[in-house]
């Protein structure tokens, strides 16, 4: 029993008169404190795979169990981050990570809530905004509280759907570290999904790279976690994952021409 283990996972939805498949006979099995980059074209079914893992799309087929029981619906022991943000517009920054933290059923102090909004608004460089409402900050800013809102909720199990897209290069690399190292230190278990080969060598502890609707390959990144990406460029491991991750992308094509690998 892994902390996630997916069998058979199936899933497909209605179009017209055709039934299309989005997902096909999906495994995968997901230890505790392990973090899963799942990485693949857009359209190749990683959003679909995420929020049936989050609980909300329960119309697949095939089983899916967290500590071996099998989901039914979202649970508190896990968080998640939609790829567009989604906070309250009434509710500052400080009151919709409470918000969050308030929902998932902890039994905590109204001052512990605030300390630990107000702690996990610093970690992601939101110190001072406490008390701004979302029409007053950037779009990266208001990401950067719901990332906060996940984060404060302290669960088990992160699920994140290409979180940082909206956020500059300098802030993202940061707030990469920021998830690995608190995926790290806390032993929470990650599901991160990207479409950026960079991202998914920096975070992950296994690479899953989808084609679409199946699982292509997978690949372990075995440098130690949390890394830092200046450091990380440089290794030897960093340029064989990332030209084997592109070549991935491209096999298929390398296989029409009788090449095992495509050089880039
Ligand atoms: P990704 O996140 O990898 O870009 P998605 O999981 O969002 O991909 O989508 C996979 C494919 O399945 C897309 O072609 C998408 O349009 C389609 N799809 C998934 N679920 C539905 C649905 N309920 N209705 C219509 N199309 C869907
Ligand atoms: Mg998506």
């Amino acid at each position: 029993m892994s902390k996630i283990d997916i069998d058979g996972l199936s899933f497909s939805y209605v179009q017209g008169r055709d039934r299309v498949e989005a997902l096909t006979d999906i495994d995968l099995h997901v230890e505790a404190g392990e973090c899963i980059c799942l990485l693949g074209p857009s359209g190749c079914g990683k959003s679909t795979l995420l929020s049936i893992l989050m609980g909300i799309n329960r119309d697949f087929t095939g089983q899916i169990r967290i500590d071996g029981k099998l989901i039914d619906g979202p649970g508190p022991e896990r968080a998640v981050v939609f790829q567009h943000y989604s906070l309250f517009p009434w509710l500052t920054a400080r009151k919709n990570v409470m918000f969050g933290i308030r929902q998932s059923g902890r039994r905590i102090t109204k001052a512990e809530s605030i300390r630990l909004a107000d702690e996990y608004l610093a970690k992601v460089g939101l110190r001072g905004s406490e008390n701004k409402y979302p029409s007053q900050m950037s779009g990266g800013m208001q990401q950067r509280v719901a990332i906060a809102r996940a984060l404060a909720l302290e669960a088990d199990i992160l699920l994140m759907d290409e979180p940082f897209g909206a956020i500059d290069p300098k802030l993202r690399s940061e707030l990469q570290e920021l998830v690995s190292t608190l995926s790290k230190e806390h032993e929470r278990t990650v599901i991160f999904v990207t479409h950026d080969t960079d991202e998914a060598i920096l975070i992950a502890d296994r690479i899953v790279v989808m084609e679409p609707r199946r699982i292509r390959a997978v690949e372990k990144v075995t440098i130690p976690r949390p890394r830092k990406k200046d450091a990380l460029v440089r290794t030897e491991e960093y340029l064989r994952l990332s030209k084997r991750l592109m070549s991935l992308f491209y096999e298929r094509v390398a296989d029409e021409i009788g090449n095992e690998e495509v050089v880039i």
